[in-house]
């Protein structure tokens, strides 16, 4: 599952919808409260809009109270990283898909107990697949 996908901006166009192309690929961010996961409470898996990895799941899930998906970390094993984002005159940990660079959110150092992290990730990034029963 170490297969690097690259695809071009006309081929994720095709494939997403155009507010996940805004945020998986220009980094972009939805407006808070307006995805469709934030309050999911459901049990299941989230995965990588664009390629269908593995990323988070509802185990680790909890509501911050920001609006976005909140999770206290990844799923085991996942291609989740880290990289520095200087942008809007912050410094932030910006958090992508390794596997085909999709951009998910940003991971802040007060999440709870006992990772103590928030990864603040986009609904627009993740699709997510029910448990079965
Ligand atoms: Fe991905």
């Amino acid at each position: 599952m170490s297969d690097k996908i690259e695809k071009t901006d006309e081929e994720w166009r095709t494939q997403l919808t155009p507010e996940q192309f805004r945020v998986c690929r220009e980094q972009g961010t939805e407006r808070a409260f307006s995805g469709e996961h934030y309050a999911n409470k459901a049990r299941g898996r989230y995965t990588c809009a664009c390629c269908g990895s593995e990323l988070f799941s509802s185990e680790h899930k909890y509501d911050s109270g920001s609006g976005w998906p909140s999770f206290w970390q990844p799923a085991a094993g996942a291609p989740v990283t880290n990289e520095t984002d200087r942008s809007h005159g912050m410094i932030r940990a910006e958090v992508h898909c390794d596997r085909c660079g999709c951009h998910l959110g940003h991971v802040f150092e007060d999440g709870p107990q006992p990772t103590g992290l928030r990864y603040c990730i986009n609904s627009a990034s993740l699709s997510f697949e029910p448990d079965e029963g």
